[in-house]
């Protein structure tokens, strides 16, 4: 076989997402053949060389998918480490739970998320142990669109809302919206307002930041579509539903 680069045979052995494996193999927690290799882009032959993933040999390609829609909580992490924190992934223990009764013995699938929302962002997750699927959701060269609805805690001017449309710098690249739209008042007696904001490129931070460009508070943030999938309205908050093939492929 080609040889491939180990970050992606470890993503394709469903081990973690393609970023999430070379943070794996930085860490130092992969062998290939006998020692420890701290470069993602080394090419390996999955068939011939030896790798060995916390002392332990791969797992064999995963036969079955999962895909999953999480309308995530505020106060949940993405990531699983932090003493203290509460991880996305432990809202997925009853599920697990009930299929390890229906599959006695199998070994249960590593799940991770596609992309990531701060711990005080709420929203459309998804959550899949399908690691090419992943890399390509939240690779920027697909240029997949995500929504967001923003509160904000003061009324929102017309120059506010240029202010975000325009832009700014996240991580040093210039950030432009693909839409910025200010979404009707809400209830009345409600000071709130919302703005529904588009982006492309998925930087850290990125909506709070360009809300921030523009001299507002962020009081709530909560993504309402990724790509072609959209939060379902039957979704409660810290719920997830197992999606369906129509549903992956309406991603994108
Ligand atoms: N932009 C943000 O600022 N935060 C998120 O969680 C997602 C996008």
């Amino acid at each position: 076989a080609e040889p491939e680069r180990l970050s992606k045979v470890l993503a394709a052995a469903g081990v973690a997402s393609r970023r999430g494996s070379e943070d794996i193999i930085f860490a130092g927690r992969v062998k290939v053949n006998g020692k420890v290799c701290t470069l993602p882009q080394t090419p390996v032959d999955p068939l011939k060389d030896i790798i060995f993933l916390n002392g332990r040999s791969l797992p064999k390609k995963p036969v079955l998918k999962f895909y999953f829609a999480l309308n995530k909580p505020k106060g949940y992490i993405c990531s699983n480490a932090a003493e203290g924190s509460k991880p996305v992934l432990s809202l997925f223990e009853d599920y697990w739970k009930i299929w390890s009764q229906r599959n006695p013995g199998m070994q249960r699938p590593r799940l991770f998320t596609v992309g990531r929302l701060d711990v005080a962002t709420s929203g459309l997750l998804l959550v899949t142990n399908d690691g090419d699927f992943a890399q390509k959701v939240s690779h920027p060269s697909y240029g997949l669109t995500k929504e967001y609805v923003v509160t904000v805690t003061e009324k929102v001017s017309k120059r506010q809302v240029q202010l975000i449309a325009q832009g700014t710098k996240v991580q040093g690249v210039q950030c432009v919206p693909t839409l910025v739209e200010l979404l009707d008042a809400a209830e009345p007696g409600d000071a709130r307002h919302r703005i529904r904001i588009e982006v492309c490129e998925g930087r850290n931070h990125e909506v709070r930041q360009l809300v921030a460009n523009a001299g507002l508070e962020v009081q709530g943030l909560k993504r309402v579509r990724i790509g072609g999938l959209r939060l379902s309205r039957k979704l409660a908050t810290g719920k997830y539903e197992v999606l369906t093939e129509t549903q992956v492929n309406k991603v994108m």
